[in-house]
């Protein structure tokens, strides 16, 4: 670029990177969907449509920006992860951010007339905000994707009862939620069930559980173990990791190389329990982020 008598108001832009060897969490989140769902009539409580078009558009992110390891979905929501030893955009916090905001709403808005067909969007136009988060260990990581999915569960029981006494019991929105103030679990599990003929348990996965979009990679036999269950998988995944901190970086033509592994991979969107060690053990590519085997097309 050539130098102007102006170029020194690039000094004012702040540097902002995210530290190293920590895992990145990128959560964007739908700005006012209380207001949009209803404007297009969402399904309450769960729009089938809402949620099919909130994955299609995360995965193709995932497609996008092969950097990223796993994405969690539920609601509005989305939480995309970045490896630790992740190195797009030298780790730049704004550029990683907006990245995934302005990919994953381009998406949302491609995709929409798919899963709305005869809805046409109108303005103000479907809108993300984003941030992004630093878990220094695995652990810390697992338990943040375990608060999502753990607020899906609370929140879906939540959804589902509240909805259930105003569409089937004819109460009005008030008089819902008087109903369910101060309840646990088991009291909704039973006023869907006894006034409802609900069984929670039989409800669909996909709103129980919220939506796991990982690459897929030949599943991997859990290691026995006799001693206790402390996730021997997990001590093993750390010391890994720790070679592949700063001290111990892949080169470049490796890094590539690994990258257009992940490319290759399909991208599945599935629901089931992230918070159970299985899940981990069973797909070690994720917290290693050295891509598994392709499976054989069948
Ligand atoms: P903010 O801008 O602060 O995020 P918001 O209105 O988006 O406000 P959220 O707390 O993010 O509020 O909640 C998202 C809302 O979007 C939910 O309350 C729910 O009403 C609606 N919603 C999102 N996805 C669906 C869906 N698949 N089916 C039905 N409603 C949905
Ligand atoms: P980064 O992803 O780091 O932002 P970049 O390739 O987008 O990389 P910028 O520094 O943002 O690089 O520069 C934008 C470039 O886009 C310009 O150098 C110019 O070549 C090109 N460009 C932008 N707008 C136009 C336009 N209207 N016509 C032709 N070229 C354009
Ligand atoms: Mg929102
Ligand atoms: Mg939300």
């Amino acid at each position: 670029m050539a130098n102007s008598k102006y170029e020194y108001v690039r000094n004012f832009e702040q540097p902002d990177p995210l530290l190293p060897n920590t895992w990145l969490v990128v959560r964007i989140d739908g700005r006012g969907f209380h207001k949009l769902s209803a404007k297009y009539g969402f399904e309450k409580p769960n729009d089938r449509r809402a949620i099919d078009l909130m994955n299609a558009a995360a995965a193709s992110v995932m497609k996008d920006l092969p950097d990223i390891v796993i994405a969690y979905g539920v609601s509005d929501e989305y939480s995309f992860v970045f490896h630790k030893s992740c190195t797009l955009f030298e780790r730049r916090e704004s550029k990683l951010v907006t990245t995934v905001v302005s990919t994953f709403t381009s998406y949302y808005v491609h995709l929409w007339s798919s899963y709305f067909t005869n809805v046409p969007l109108s303005a103000p136009m479907p809108s993300f905000d984003g941030r992004a988060v630093m878990y220094p260990t695995d652990h810390n990581l697992r338990d943040y994707l375990s608060w999502r999915q753990v607020d899906c569960h609370i929140n879906n029981l939540y959804n589902t009862t509240f909805w259930a006494l105003i569409l089937l019991g004819g109460m009005g929105a008030t008089e819902a939620e008087k109903e369910l103030m101060g309840t646990y679990s088991s009291d909704k599990n039973e006023i869907l069930f006894s006034r409802f003929k609900i069984n929670y348990n039989n409800e669909p996965e996909i709103y129980k559980k919220g939506s796991v979009v990982i690459r897929d990679y030949e599943l991997v036999e859990p290691k026995k173990s006799t001693a206790a269950v402390d996730s021997p998988g997990m001590a093993e995944q750390e010391s890994s990791d720790a070679e592949r901190g700063i001290s111990a970086q892949l080169s470049k033509t490796q890094q590539e190389k690994e990258r257009k592994r992940r490319e290759k991979a399909r991208i599945t969107v599935q629901h089931i329990d992230i918070i159970k060690d299985e899940f981990w053990q069973r797909r070690p590519w994720l917290l290693s982020n050295k891509p598994g085997k392709i499976p054989k097309e069948i």
